[in-house]
């Protein structure tokens, strides 16, 4: 089944919501942000291998464990394309925040509904009337407190639901966060650098806010990696990650690009500021002594890096902006390294 045929993004994840959300109640499936965005791209039907894959489920009846649901997550969803899960947070996001707001009118409504019923009762109750007639009244009486009942509960469970959707959505805003931060140094990662440089851009246009930015490459570690192994390798980029934490001011932006590089964003920062800080971050990490082991004993020597600078001007872009800061580091690279160009 493809649902995308001739919908807007928010009619096409309300009905893929009321296709997956009864299929994964059906199933047994937790209807957690990560189960869902599988059974969201299931039922959106463009991801063919997924669907393949889930059929296959379907067909054999296979249980849908824990690990059988983590493993379609990280197979279909994970590593193939960071877009679904971005799709699936801003539609489920605006899906749920209309929810919400229906929610809260529905409670309202029923609220005032019940109170009236309230009314309307003790009214009755308190009018003189003659025996058959009051026996109708108690009949009468018992419907309306009955409609009160369920109305109550109807309340309730609208309250449970109201819940549920709220963690649901702070849980979202966790999937955010992760999606955003690199797992190894717990920066940002190249996504939120993205996001980053574009505001940036618009705060110089707009408000002539200065910009500078670091591209920082660790020098020679391959041949690091290749003497000292790919764990020891992974702490330094730890490290390296924690020196230019710690190195820059709070406002700054700091992430991993990739690999062994790193890239800092220095708002209201020219470019002889921008050259101050990089040659600060550079020799603070070139004179640290590094050592492993237990009674540090091993030492790893020295680790340095280059560091390319540009800062942002009139006819920049992000590529433009970008590539002349990878340029310097270009420049920084075949001047012998451990040096600072921009
Ligand atoms: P250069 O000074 O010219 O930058 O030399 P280099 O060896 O640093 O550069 P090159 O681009 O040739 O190699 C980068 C190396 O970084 C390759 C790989 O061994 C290492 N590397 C990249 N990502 C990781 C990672 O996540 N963990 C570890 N341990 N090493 C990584
Ligand atoms: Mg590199
Ligand atoms: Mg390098």
């Amino acid at each position: 089944m493809n649902l995308a045929k001739h919908l807007t993004d928010t009619e096409l994840s309300a009905k893929i919501l009321r296709h997956a959300v009864p299929k994964m109640s059906e199933l047994n499936i937790p209807v957690t942000p990560d189960n869902y965005s599988v059974w969201y791209e299931y039922f959106r039907g463009v991801n063919l291998d997924l669907k393949r894959a889930i059929d296959g489920l379907l067909s054999n009846k296979v249980a849908f464990t824990a690990e059988v649901n983590a493993g379609l997550h990280s197979n279909f969803i994970q590593e193939k394309s960071p877009e679904i899960i971005e799709n699936v947070q801003v539609e489920t996001q605006l899906l749920i925040n209309g929810l919400m707001s229906k929610l809260s009118k529905m409670s309202h409504g029923t609220e005032r509904f019940s109170q009236t019923l309230n009314e309307f009762q003790t009214d009755i109750k308190s009018a003189p009337d003659p025996e058959t007639l009051t026996r109708l009244i108690d009949t009468l009486a018992d419907e309306v407190s009955e409609v009160v009942n369920s109305n109550q509960e109807m309340e309730k469970s609208l309250i449970v639901m109201s819940d549920e959707v709220q963690s649901l959505k702070s849980e979202m805003e966790n999937l955010n966060l992760v999606a955003m931060t690199d797992q190894l140094t717990s920066l940002h990662n190249r996504r939120a650098f993205d996001e980053e440089v574009l505001e940036h851009l618009q705060r110089y246009k707009m408000d002539a806010v200065n910009s500078s930015l670091l591209i920082i490459d660790i020098d020679k570690f391959k041949n690091f990696n290749d003497t000292h192994g790919h764990v020891i390798g992974d702490k330094v980029l730890a490290y390296i990650a924690l020196a230019l934490k710690q190195g820059v001011r709070g406002e700054d932006f700091v992430a991993r690009y990739g690999g062994e590089e790193f890239v800092v964003l220095l708002p209201d920062t020219d470019h002889t500021g921008a050259l101050v800080v990089a040659e600060q971050l550079r020799s603070r990490i070139a004179e640290k002594k590094l050592t492993v082991g237990k009674d540090k004993k091993l030492s790893l020597g020295a680790i340095t890096v280059s560091i390319g600078i540009a800062t942002l001007g009139h006819d920049d872009d992000r590529e433009t902006y970008f590539v002349r800061a990878d340029e310097a580091l270009y420049r920084a690279k075949s001047s012998g390294r451990n040096c600072v160009k921009g």
